[in-house]
């Protein structure tokens, strides 16, 4: 299910990926921070992109959720590829997307940032709406919370709630429900304890209906190890492995084996 020109990597293609990246590259200024990567997504999966800071992780995020517009390349969503970016054409599959900040509006209570975009663009009453951000709200362990403010609310909460907000979905219209979540460093800045109850939801939210494929982009070595069933791992553009998760202490890879030791020493240079 996916290759790299470093580190060539195919499996049985049994089914249409839900994404799937082809020869995609980016560059900024005169750094090409992403050249040629290949990897496809199937539904259900979870992978965890990770690799040294500045590699580009968060740029694929924001190509694949067609923010950001690739230099090269193509991208395929359900096996049909995207043209354009995100504003051009409706995007078939729904794609949710949970930054590293919040982002939770500071003027709306809790309920009405959840509910923010049911508000916005759909035909439900006001009354349908509140009973849908109460169970979004419950799901994610707040049911106590919608008529307080982001800023009465811990840092951990407040990821909690974005949550809840990516996973809202028209019951009425089935297919806004998002079938791919994006994250980018979900737990980065929250301790441990807070990080294990974002990592749980993580998983709590693949395992059960709400949305049950997506990429994570985390340097947490908790939560990559809690959260993804596949590795990526990035660097000078490059895919340089892919594996599952439970072959990172068994893999002699040097990128990975670097990375996991906390090497100076080894084929990534540490900048500075
Ligand atoms: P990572 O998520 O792996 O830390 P990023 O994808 O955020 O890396 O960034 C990769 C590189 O691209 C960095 O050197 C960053 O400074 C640069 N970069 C990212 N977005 C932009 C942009 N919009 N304009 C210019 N440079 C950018």
């Amino acid at each position: 299910m996916f290759s790299s020109h470093a580190a060539p990597f195919e499996s049985p293609r049994d089914k249409v990926p839900l994404i799937e990246l082809r020869g995609i590259s980016k560059q900024f200024g005169n750094t090409r921070v992403l050249d040629r990567i290949d990897f496809s997504l199937n539904a259900g999966e979870a992978i965890a992109i990770i690799g040294p800071s500045g590699t580009g992780k968060s740029t694929i995020l924001r190509i694949i959720a067609g923010l950001l517009a690739a230099d090269e390349g193509e991208i395929w969503v359900g096996g049909q590829k995207r043209l354009g970016l995100i504003e051009d054409a409706p995007d078939p599959l729904g794609i949710g997307m949970v930054f590293q900040q919040a982002a939770l509006f500071d003027s709306l209570t809790v309920a009405e940032n959840v509910g923010f975009l049911l508000y916005q663009h759909s035909r439900l009453s006001r009354r349908e709406i509140k009973r849908l951000v109460s169970e979004a709200l419950a799901m994610v362990g707040l049911p106590d919370v919608s008529n307080s403010y982001p800023a009465e609310l811990s840092g951990g909460m407040r990821k909690r709630v974005s949550f809840a907000r990516a996973v809202m979905s028209n019951p009425h219209k089935p297919t806004d429900r998002p079938s791919l979540l994006l994250y980018d460093e979900p737990t980065a800045g929250l301790d441990p304890i807070a990080s294990t109850v974002i990592e749980d939801l993580i998983r709590e939210i693949h395992s059960g209906q709400a949305c049950s494929s997506y990429l994570i982009v985390t340097h947490q070595e908790s939560t990559i190890r809690r959260t993804a069933d596949w590795v990526v791992f990035l660097h000078a553009g490059r895919v340089q492995w892919f594996g599952r998760v439970d072959e990172i202490d068994s893999t002699d890879n040097p990128f990975v084996r670097q990375f996991f030791s906390a090497q100076v020493e080894g084929p990534i240079h540490v900048a500075g």
